[in-house]
């Protein structure tokens, strides 16, 4: 049984992420995915909830056709426990899919293999380029699945992401 293991934020669950899980589904037997940062909310940089963020991925990837589990990990402040602390919290796996360089080397530090993606069209697949069309009212939607747009339309989480950028 191999697993393999993909962290990100997930503000929010976007196309790039969907591709990259699609991928990932053809290399093992299982997928955990990571949902980072899981005690921030209510931020412009972090607008949903971990919980939120769990339904947007779930949703999304009801097809997938690859066991997967979606596991909320909270942030310690402590690089160095980090990758014990993401152990603590997952059924064991193999290999870690990261792209980011803190990621990668947190995981190779310990001898855990790390491969990383392939980025798809980032200029426009990226929770910073979604969460500035959302607060500027540019087109969004068709950056995430349908699911993601249905989760953000029951939780009003654009009204919710503008209301939060204004001064008092
Ligand atoms: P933010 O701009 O808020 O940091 P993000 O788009 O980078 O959002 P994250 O949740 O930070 O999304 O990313 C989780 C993982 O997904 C990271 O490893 C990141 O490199 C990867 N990722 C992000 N965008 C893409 C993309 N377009 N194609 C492939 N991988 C991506
Ligand atoms: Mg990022």
């Amino acid at each position: 049984m191999k697993r393999g293991f993909y962290i990100g934020r997930f503000q929010p669950y976007h196309n790039g992420h969907q591709s990259v899980l699609e991928h990932i589904a053809g290399k093992v037997d299982e997928i955990i995915i990571g949902v980072g940062s899981a005690q921030l909310s209510h931020q412009i940089d972090n607008p949903f909830t971990a919980g939120e963020r769990v339904l947007m991925i779930t949703r999304s990837l009801e097809s997938l056709g690859c066991p997967f589990y979606v596991i909320p990990i909270e942030d310690i402040q402590r690089n160095a426990l980090w990758v014990a602390h993401v152990r603590s919290m997952t059924p064991p796996f193999d290999i870690c899919y990261s792209s980011n360089p803190l990621v990668v080397r947190l995981f190779g530090e310990v001898g855990i293999k790390v491969q990383s993606p392939a980025m798809y069209e980032r200029e426009t697949l990226s929770g910073t380029e979604i969460r500035r069309r959302m607060l500027n009212n540019e087109p969004w939607k068709s950056l995430v699945p349908p699911a993601v747009v249905q989760v953000i339309k029951e939780i009003d989480g654009t009204r919710r992401l503008r209301q939060i950028a204004q001064d008092d």
